[in-house]
C-alpha cells in the first residue's frame, strides 16, 4: 500500500488552550512531519523521526512553509440552501416562508439534490472544511444524494433528511408516520456506511406536530448512537411561536427534553435566548449548543454568549457551525472571524489558540468524534487542510510585522478564505489536487 509523508508546520491540539502562552494545550513542530497511510495517520512528529518510519516508495509533498492543521468541523449547515443564501431582508420566520421552503421544495428532484451535493461538498472542502454535519431537505432522495456524494468523496459526513409535518408549504412536509419510516430506511442504508454517520433531523418544533417528535425521540431510543440535530431559541418570534403550539411546555428547551430529544449526541443550533433553566438542563444532559455567528448577525437573531456559558457552573459544551444559508460564508476561518466580534460584543475575547481549537478538536470532541477526527494524533483519519499565511498581497504585507504562531492564527482568521486554503486531505487523498476543488 503507497503512504504519503507530508512535511510542513504541523498544529493540532490536546486541550482547550487557557491562554496564548498555554504551550501545553497544543503541539506545534516547526518542522513537522505526518505519515499517512490507508486514509490514517500512521506517524506524527518532527519531520526528520517521521521520515525513518516511512517506507521506500512514499510519496513526499512537501508544505513547508505552510501551517498543517485538522481538517475543519462545520457542525450545522443546511445543503439545500445554497441558492437561497444571501436571500435579502426577513427574519428568521419570514426568511423561512419567503426563501428557504420555497427552494427546498426543489429538492423532490433527484437530480437537483445530486447537483447541489455535489456542488455542496465541494466548496465545504474548497474552504477547508472536512467534516459537516448537513441537514438535507425532507425529501428523502435529498439525503440519498447528499450521503452518495459524500460516501464517493470518503468524507467523515453526519447528515440527515429533515422531519418537517406542518407549518410549511406542502410539497416540503411528510408525516409523523412517512418521517419515521424514510428516516429508517436511510439509516439501515447510510449509517455506518465507510465514514457516514447518519443524524435524526426534527427541523424544529414549530414544523414537527407532537406526534412526529413523539417519532423523533422513538428513533433516538432505538439507535442510541446515532446523533440528533435540530434547531432552538434562535429568535423571540420563533420562541413564541414555538410555546404557543406546546402550551404545556415550561420553555422552548423543555418541548425537546419531553420528547427525549436531550443528550451526548444532540446538536441544538444556536441557542441565543435561553434561560438559565435551558443552559442547565442542556449541560445536565451533555447536549450542545451550536454557535452560528454569521447566521445569527445576517438574520439579526441575537448574539451567542459564548464566554459565559463556557464558564457558567453548569457548563455547556459548544460546537460552531456556518448555518448555510442563514450564515452567510463558507469558510470556518470567515465564521470564527465574525465569532470573535461576537464575543467580543458580549465583552469578552476569544484568543486565536482558542479559535482553532474550537474549528478542530473543539469541534471534533463536541460531536463526539474526536477519536476519529480534529486532531493529527497519530491513528487520527488522515482529514488535513493546509493554510497559507501569505496567500494575498495584503495577507503577505501584514506578515512582514506578525512574529509570533498566535499572531499567524489570528491573521488567518481575519483577513483568511479559501484563498489561504493551499490543500485538502480526505482521508489522506488531497482533493484540491485530485479532485480540483
Ligand atoms: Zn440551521
Amino acid at each position: 500500500m503507497t503512504s504519503t509523508l507530508l512535511r510542513g508546520r504541523t498544529l493540532s491540539f490536546l486541550r482547550w488552550p487557557e491562554t496564548v502562552d498555554d504551550h501545553s494545550a497544543w503541539r506545534y513542530e516547526d518542522d513537522g512531519g505526518l505519515l499517512l497511510r490507508d486514509g490514517r495517520i500512521v506517524a506524527a512528529d518532527a519531520y526528520a523521526d517521521v521520515e525513518k518510519k516511512a517506507d521506500e516508495g512514499v510519496k513526499k509533498i512537501d508544505h513547508r512553509p505552510h501551517l498543517l492543521l485538522p481538517g475543519f468541523i462545520d457542525a450545522h449547515a443546511h445543503f439545500p440552501q445554497m441558492q437561497v443564501i444571501a436571500s435579502y431582508g426577513a427574519e428568521l420566520l419570514d426568511w423561512l416562508n419567503t426563501y428557504t421552503f420555497p427552494e427546498e421544495t426543489k429538492f423532490q428532484n433527484a437530480q437537483h439534490g445530486r447537483r447541489i451535493a455535489r456542488l455542496f461538498l465541494d466548496e465545504m472542502v474548497h474552504h477547508g472544511t472536512t467534516t459537516v454535519a448537513a441537514y438535507c431537505s425532507v425529501h428523502k432522495e435529498s439525503a440519498e444524494a447528499f450521503f452518495a456524494e459524500s460516501h464517493d468523496r470518503n468524507m467523515l459526513n453526519i447528515a440527515g433528511k429533515v422531519m418537517m409535518d406542518r407549518n410549511a408549504p406542502e410539497g416540503v412536509l411528510d408525516t409523523a408516520q412517512s418521517a419515521y419510516d424514510d428516516s429508517k430506511t436511510l439509516i439501515k442504508e447510510w449509517h455506518g456506511k465507510g465514514r457516514q454517520h447518519y443524524a435524526i433531523t426534527p427541523r424544529f418544533a414549530i414544523t414537527s406536530s407532537p406526534e412526529q417528535l413523539e417519532m423523533a425521540g422513538a428513533l433516538c431510543r432505538e439507535y442510541p448512537d446515532l446523533h440528533m440535530q435540530t434547531h432552538l431559541s434562535e429568535n423571540h418570534a420563533e420562541i413564541a411561536f414555538t410555546l404557543q403550539l406546546y402550551p404545556q411546555a415550561r420553555d422552548y428547551t423543555d418541548v425537546y427534553e419531553r420528547y427525549g430529544l436531550l443528550g451526548r449526541k444532540s446538536l441544538f443550533g444556536h441557542c441565543i435566548h435561553l434561560s438559565e433553566r435551558e443552559a442547565d438542563a442542556l449541560s445536565d444532559t451533555g447536549s450542545v449548543a451550536v454557535f452560528c455567528p454569521t447566521s445569527n448577525l445576517f438574520l439579526g437573531s441575537g448574539l451567542f454568549d459564548y464566554q459565559r456559558y463556557r464558564r457558567r457552573e453548569k457548563p455547556l459544551r459548544i460546537a460552531t457551525a456556518t448555518d448555510i444559508g442563514g450564515g452567510t460564508n463558507y469558510s470556518m476561518l470567515r465564521t470564527m472571524d465574525e465569532g470573535y466580534k461576537v464575543i467580543a460584543l458580549n465583552g469578552e475575547k476569544l484568543n486565536p489558540f482558542q479559535s482553532f481549537w474550537q474549528l478542530t478538536r473543539g469541534n471534533a470532541e463536541a460531536l463526539s468524534i474526536v477519536e476519529k477526527i480534529g486532531t493529527l494524533d497519530q491513528g487520527s483519519d488522515a482529514d488535513i487542510v493546509v493554510l497559507d499565511a501569505r496567500a494575498t498581497p495584503a495577507m503577505r504585507l501584514r506578515m512582514e510585522t506578525a512574529d509570533t504562531l498566535a499572531e499567524e492564527l489570528f491573521l488567518l482568521q481575519t483577513l483568511g478564505d479559501d484563498r489561504a486554503v493551499r490543500e485538502v486531505y480526505v482521508a489522506g487523498r488531497a482533493m484540491k489536487t485530485d479532485m480540483a476543488v
